[in-house]
């Protein structure tokens, strides 16, 4: 199934793509692999720092009311019995006593029974299901001896709980007041019943979260703000606006802690699903930990002597699956004189690589100017070169990894000191002197881009810093 029409894209491509180019691959392969665990090989790794970057810059230096942190993964185990997760984190599961395999209870249409033809569990006469019982979601494992709870600790199954139990910390030596905001990017682990979808869902994940504190009276103003904000970023970076959308959680969906949530969603080739949870969750994380800590964790003005417990707004994503997003949206095919070019159309703030540096043919000098070339570059930006093959297979391996740029070093090149720079999405080339080459670059990394595609959004006036 594609996304729309005219989109060529499917979760297949998207895999099949990013092992041949090792973006990402199964975990653990050499011994059969790991259910739904993957591994990020080199541009995997450079796309998935470039999403968090992207994040951390749209949080950090773009503006001065935010602060980072980067807190532990195994935490005191009191701040799950404080967050609700130790009661609460759970999904119904059923187990089939006849194949033996394991369920969600509230979605068993998604899910397929093991037996051909595929049907869903309950659905054949000799299918046996449990009752649903409830499966806490949390990873447990055992440390020395921690006071009171014995050896039992969780892997974090989301980063937040980090901010929460540091705002007095954070409070203390940042010398904000609200509203400000910590943000903290971090692996989170969750013993999914159902994982699937490639990095869609996965049981060990990357999030990125911002805890925003405000003044009570202000939450909602701040609740659309954060909504507002969030929607642009990922439209900023190159999505197609009309594949984004915000969904606002109805009373039934709303988690214990929530007053409002909003999702963005996007429109994936299995359908519009959860890029980001936007949620006003009051007062209630800081009121719980100071509860079960004996701390009082509020915010005290020094010169009215005003004090109050802050409500908080959390945007909360994944920089995997804004990754697999990012991928799925920047994949295309289109014929090139009777052949077909998989292209990647990322935007070159998030291309694993922002230049390909290539010499037409490996003699006449021209790889020693094109290595001279590259090393000029690489001080600016991420940049490759590549000698081996053809010039056609050499620029359509560019292409799948989603590198904007192309230059390649010629005859000419070796007579006049002047390159081709090969545009990815428009294929036009255009000649530059090497000397202007350095400056070239960062002036087009610093340029608004669009995405060729159609649905593509309007080029964000703020996305020109490189
Ligand atoms: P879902 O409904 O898809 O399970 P959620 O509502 O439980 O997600 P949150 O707790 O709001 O998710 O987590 C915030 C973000 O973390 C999600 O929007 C998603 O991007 C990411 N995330 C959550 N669970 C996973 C997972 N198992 N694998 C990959 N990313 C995840």
């Amino acid at each position: 199934m594609t996304d729309s029409p005219t989109d060529v894209v499917t979760m297949d491509k998207i895999v099949a793509l990013c092992k041949r180019r090792g973006f990402i691959f199964r975990s653990s392969e050499i011994y059969g692999g790991v259910a739904s665990t993957y591994d990020y090989g080199h541009y995997g790794v450079l796309l998935k720092n470039n999403v968090k970057a992207e994040w951390w810059r749209a949080m950090l230096q773009e503006r001065d009311d935010v602060v980072a942190l980067d807190a532990a993964i195994i935490m005191h185990p009191r701040t799950w019995e404080a967050s609700g997760h130790l009661a609460g984190f759970t999904d119904p599961l059923v187990d089939c006593r006849t194949c033996k395999q394991r369920f969600r209870a509230d979605d068993l249409k998604a899910a397929s029974c093991p037996r051909k033809p595929s049907k869903h569990p309950g659905e054949y006469d000799e299918c046996d299901l449990t009752e649903a019982r409830e499966f806490n979601l949390m990873f447990e494992t055992t440390v020395g001896p921690v006071r009171e709870a014995g050896a039992t600790v969780y892997l974090r199954p989301e980063t937040a709980q980090g901010i929460f139990v540091n705002f007095k910390n954070v409070l203390q030596f940042s010398r904000r007041r609200p509203p400000f905001g910590i943000a903290q990017v971090g692996k989170a682990f969750r013993n999914e019943i159902t994982p699937g979808n490639f990095i869609f869902r996965t049981r060990e994940f990357e999030q990125m979260e911002l805890e925003y504190f405000v003044p009570p009276d202000e939450a909602d103003r701040w609740f659309e703000y954060w909504l507002a904000e969030r929607f642009g970023w990922y439209t900023g970076l190159g999505i197609r606006a009309d594949h984004v959308r915000l969904r606002e959680h109805g009373p039934e969906e709303l988690s214990h802690y929530s007053r409002a949530t909003s999702d963005v969603e996007y429109l994936f080739p299995i359908g519009w699903s959860e890029l980001e949870g936007i949620a006003n969750r009051g007062d209630y994380d800081l009121l719980r930990h100071a509860e079960f800590s004996g701390d009082k964790l509020e915010y005290v003005d020094s010169s009215t002597g005003e004090r109050y417990v802050p409500h908080v707004i959390e945007p909360s994503a994944g920089a995997d699956r804004s990754a697999l997003a990012f991928l799925v949206d920047a994949y295309d095919e289109e014929d090139v004189e009777g052949e077909t070019r998989t292209v990647l159309r990322l935007h070159p703030r998030l291309a694993p690589v922002k230049a390909a540096v290539l010499p037409l043919v490996r003699r006449d000098g021209q790889p020693e100017l094109a290595r001279a070339v590259y090393d000029r570059l690489r001080p600016v930006a991420q940049v490759e070169y590549d000698e081996g093959g053809s010039i056609g297979r050499r620029y359509r391996r560019q292409d799948e990894i989603g590198t904007p740029w192309a230059v390649t070093i010629d005859g000419q090149s070796v007579e006049d000191q002047t390159v081709t720079i090969r545009d990815r999405d428009t294929l036009a080339q255009e000649r530059v002197a090497i000397e202007a080459l350095p400056a070239e670059l960062r002036r087009r990394l610093e340029a608004p881009w669009r995405t060729p595609k159609p649905g593509a959004p309007a080029p964000q006036p703020d996305s020109t810093t490189a």
